[in-house]
């Protein structure tokens, strides 16, 4: 199922998008459903049963290229929690680079960071290149997970029962800003206003089993740049989910950025960066192609 949240007459509101490609408001198929995502996770196992086929059928659904989609999750309630260097050919790449966080060897365990919730906008909306602050803006997809129900020390046995669902991310970074300033540390770099397009919906967990054989790539311009697979991620998705609630409860509606394989602009020969007009689609198979433009700073 693909659930978005989508922008109406008045306010957002949370949708789902039918095999027809048309979008239908939730609360026309469940009265009384809450009108965002987050309270959306936290109510699901009293919405699901209720959202029988026929009953979605039966409400006209409004054509997909008529609605406006925000993010699935326009403003999250915490930092949107992030893995460096999660597949071994992009860790490959980058260590070959000076002033880079890499470490010398694959860890052993997941390099954390945070995104800013407000860094985040939805399809289609634009990215701001840095402008006189950099000329080092590359792109980064990545497959985000939503959780469900949340926890504190989940068992990584059991941990894809706390995944609600996927989405894509861009984890537009500046390079420059993360390698060589500010420490060597990822925040200021990857924390830039409009630096996390995440989308186009949530594809809930029931409809991929197995978050380890989806295919994932980048397009520039129609450009291949990033082809790759989730099955190369180092630490897969329950580790990650383990790894994180160690220690700090997870939250329904918290969403976890899994790193991104090899093929972007700052490793690349020579080195491609984004610039106003570029055109960036992140696929993964499953979910869908999300895509944003860079437009010029302002
Ligand atoms: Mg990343």
């Amino acid at each position: 199922m693909r659930l978005v949240t989508f922008a109406a007459d008045r306010g957002a509101r949370v949708g789902l998008v039918g095999e027809d490609e048309s979008v239908v408001a939730l609360d026309d198929v469940v009265p009384g459903a809450p009108a965002t995502m987050v309270e959306v996770i936290r109510q699901w196992s009293e919405i699901s049963p209720r959202l029988a086929d026929g009953d979605v059928r039966a409400v006209a659904g409004t054509p997909l290229d008529r609605v406006r989609l925000l993010a699935p999750i326009p403003r999250p309630a915490r930092n949107l929690f992030c893995v460096g260097w999660n597949y071994a050919d992009h860790f490959a790449e980058g260590k070959a680079f000076r002033g880079s966080a890499a470490p010398q060897e694959v860890p052993e365990h997941p390099a954390l960071f945070s995104k800013n919730p407000a860094s985040v906008v939805g399809p289609d909306a634009p990215v701001r290149h840095p402008g006189r602050h950099s000329s080092e803006l590359d792109w980064e997809v990545e497959l985000a997970v939503v959780i469900g129900a949340g926890g504190r020390d989940i068992d990584e046995r059991r941990a894809l029962e706390h995944v609600f669902g996927y989405t894509i991310a861009n984890d537009v970074s500046v390079r420059d800003h993360q390698r060589s300033r500010h420490g060597g540390q990822w925040f200021k770099g990857k924390n830039f206003d409009t630096h996390c397009p995440l989308g186009p919906w949530i594809v809930t967990a029931d409809d991929i089993p197995d978050p380890q054989v989806l295919a994932i790539s980048s397009r520039i311009n129609g450009e291949t740049k990033q082809d790759s697979s989730t099955r190369y991620m180092v630490f897969t998705v329950p580790r990650i989910v383990a790894e994180l609630s160690v220690g700090m409860a997870l939250e329904p509606g918290d969403v976890i950025l899994t790193g991104t394989p090899s093929g972007v602009g700052f490793a690349r020969t020579p080195p491609e960066f984004l610039k106003p007009g570029d055109v960036m689609e992140m696929e993964i198979e499953g979910i869908g192609v999300l895509r944003n433009t860079v437009v010029a700073y302002s």
